[in-house]
């Protein structure tokens, strides 16, 4: 049975509800369908259940291209990068470098020792901290 029928049956949609409400309905039921996926493979991994990082109906709907293992690294990445949002120095980034825009910065182990930018270009752009290797 489509979603719609069993939507409409329930008393959730309106038989005569135009194609563009329908098709929104399915979004978000995809949406919450690989949000709860989310949930699960993060707290599977070791992360905490929520994303670092708001998303929204669309972003959870793209992840139905993703296999399990790219969610928990797209989880990860929103991880990373709100910590570094917040100026504060990401797990596992332990190598100092030389940003030729920032200067000097922390980096992940295997990264070049100087680079032209960096992920923390983003934060010297916006006006945010970027904490400094001694
Ligand atoms: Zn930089």
């Amino acid at each position: 049975m489509r979603l719609a029928a069993i939507l409409v049956q329930h008393g959730l949609l309106d038989a005569a509800s135009d194609p563009a409400t329908i098709q929104r309905v399915r979004m978000d039921a995809i949406a919450i369908e690989q949000a709860q996926r989310m949930r699960r493979l993060s707290l599977a991994a070791g992360l905490p259940a929520e994303p670092a990082m708001p998303l929204d109906s669309g972003d959870y709907a793209e992840l139905t291209a993703c296999t399990d293992i790219e969610v928990v690294a797209y989880a990860h990445s929103l991880r990373v990068r709100a910590e570094r949002w917040l100026g504060h120095v990401p797990v596992g980034w332990t190598l100092p470098s030389l940003c030729r825009g920032c200067g000097p910065v922390w980096l992940w182990l295997g990264a070049p020792s100087i680079v032209l930018a960096c992920p923390w270009c983003w934060n010297r752009k916006d006006g945010r901290p970027i904490p400094r290797p001694p």
